[in-house]
């Protein structure tokens, strides 16, 4: 345990370039090998948009970094926050941390980009995705890329998280994304069993559907808990699921980088539901 926080209070860049990296090629790998869908597409092609998106999360969270050490190393001075106030043994704290961490700095930020319209904008070039796989991971919009970083901000001031756990967490939560992202099939009853503790594979992809109310379900990020707790899980058989968003079923446009970076300022559209027709109905 001691051995584990001491690496990632001072994990190198490197090191973690190295996970998401490695994270997307093992999925990768393991898309061609026992893949969910067989999509009629180009992989390289769609993972372009995706890169791009994951790339500019990096920056951000890179320019940001020092807001959430600063954060951290004030937290953990003044000792404030949940984890500083309760005295509890390394394993508790390091588990407690970063469960705390994924509901406040995952869970809520989603939940809550789900509700709030503004919000939504940027989120939903996540869920423009028609081809869910690995690299659907980090599509993030540069604006929901800052807005995730706030929350995160707020978990590690509301936690008291040193930076060991922080770094822990977001290792963890870059490769569980990447894992539940993947166009991958486990058996059933595996991927069933690994749902009660973690958000497995068959578990997000219900967030994928293209319509409400799957769209405003599972929420979670790396602990599958939180939905079960908040009355937000929810199941669906995977030959039924269609990827994307009623709104936006223009699977061309859906991966041009510049339609995708102008999107949060066009414009809220209103559900249409299943009467809208999407393309990729049949790319299955
Ligand atoms: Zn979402």
């Amino acid at each position: 345990m001691e051995t584990i926080m001491n690496y990632f209070e001072t994990i190198p860049s490197s090191h973690r370039s190295l996970i998401l990296v490695g994270g997307i090629t093992f999925f990768w790998l393991i898309e061609y090998a026992a893949p969910l869908f067989k999509f009629k597409y180009k992989k390289f092609k769609h993972a372009w948009p995706n890169i791009f998106f994951t790339l500019t999360t990096i920056v951000i969270n890179f320019v940001l970094a020092f807001i959430l050490l600063k954060t951290s190393d004030w937290a953990v001075a003044s000792k404030f926050g949940v984890l500083q106030w309760l005295n509890m043994p390394l394993w508790a704290t390091i588990l407690v941390g970063v469960a705390l961490l994924d509901l406040i700095g995952a869970w809520l930020a989603h939940y809550v980009e789900h509700k709030v319209k503004p919000l939504w904008m940027f989120h939903l070039i996540h869920h423009t995705d028609n081809h869910v796989d690995t690299t659907t991971a980090n599509r993030h919009h540069p604006g929901e890329s800052v807005i995730r970083f706030i929350f995160t901000t707020l978990a590690v001031f509301i936690v008291g998280a040193p930076i060991g756990i922080i770094m822990l967490y977001q290792s963890l939560s870059v490769v569980l994304s990447q894992f539940n992202h993947a166009n991958i099939s486990l058996p059933k009853r595996l991927d069933d069993a690994i749902s009660w503790i973690i958000v497995s594979p068959d578990m997000h992809k219900v967030h994928h559907h293209y319509v409400l109310p799957y769209t405003d379900t599972n929420y979670g990020n790396i602990f599958s808990i939180w939905d079960r707790m908040f009355g937000t899980f929810a199941k669906i058989r995977n030959e039924d699921l269609v990827y994307g968003v009623d709104t936006y079923p223009d699977v061309d446009s859906n991966s041009k980088i510049s339609k995708l970076l102008k999107l949060p300022f066009a414009g809220y559209r209103a559900p249409v539901g299943a009467k809208f027709e999407v393309e990729n109905k049949l790319d299955k």
